[in-house]
């Protein structure tokens, strides 16, 4: 599977079917993309993004989905726990601690509990964390899915920063993490690569840092 950083918490995963995750990107645009499905992690507008516009088929929180589905988007709604496969890819649902504000809808909009997706596919585990603090029970997800690539934003101030990020690479226990939701503005300025350095330095797992546009293999060699 090809991974690609689209910037912020957008990703683009290529297999036998296309897949983008939280389609705003910062630097550009997703037309061209067309996605067989979009998934939104929840409802904030740098998540969220251009759902709407692209038209495609999406998977969401229950309430961000029955959003969607109002503006004519076809749309399958969940919630943390659980799955819904959709042509054949398998989305769960995994807890996020964050909050939920439906943006695009207008202030007060409740957009339902954010959350993260674990993406099944091609015999290959994808674990997006959305916008989260750490929380312990990252380490069900490594026993319960084996994700094989873990996204984890590492901006702080909205999300956890990069020493909890370095526990929840732990917790999750993926051999590769590709940091995210960092550097898109001044409030969420890090340094990947100290990031990269720290884990690299005490765990076995590899950190690969991606410039916006840039892909990585998932599930086979390089
Ligand atoms: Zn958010």
């Amino acid at each position: 599977m090809k991974l690609t950083w689209l910037g912020h918490a957008c990703f683009l995963l290529e297999g036998s079917k296309r897949v983008l995750v939280d389609p705003y990107v910062p630097t550009g645009s997703t037309a061209g993309i067309s996605p067989d499905i979009v998934a939104v992690t929840h409802g904030h507008a740098d998540h969220m993004g251009d759902a709407v516009s692209i038209g495609a088929k999406t998977v969401a929180g229950n309430e961000v989905a029955k959003y969607l589905a109002a503006k004519g988007i076809d749309a399958t709604g969940m919630n943390i726990g659980g799955s819904a496969v959709v042509d054949g890819i398998r989305f769960t649902m995994t807890p996020a601690l964050h909050s939920g504000w439906l943006e695009e809808a207008g202030p007060g909009y409740y957009g339902g509990s954010p959350g993260g997706f674990v993406i099944a596919f091609d015999g290959v585990s994808v674990y997006h964390a959305g916008d989260t603090a750490l929380f312990s029970d990252m380490q069900l997800i490594r026993d319960l899915y084996r994700p094989d690539v873990a996204l984890l934003p590492i901006g702080g101030r909205y999300t956890m920063g990069p020493d909890e990020a370095m526990i929840a690479a732990n917790y999750v226990g993926a051999p590769l993490v590709v940091p995210m939701h960092y550097n898109t503005w001044p409030a969420i300025e890090q340094d990947p690569d100290a990031f990269r350095r720290a884990v690299e330095r005490t765990t076995d797992i590899r950190v690969r840092v991606l410039a916006p546009g840039e892909s990585v293999t998932v599930g086979s060699p390089e």
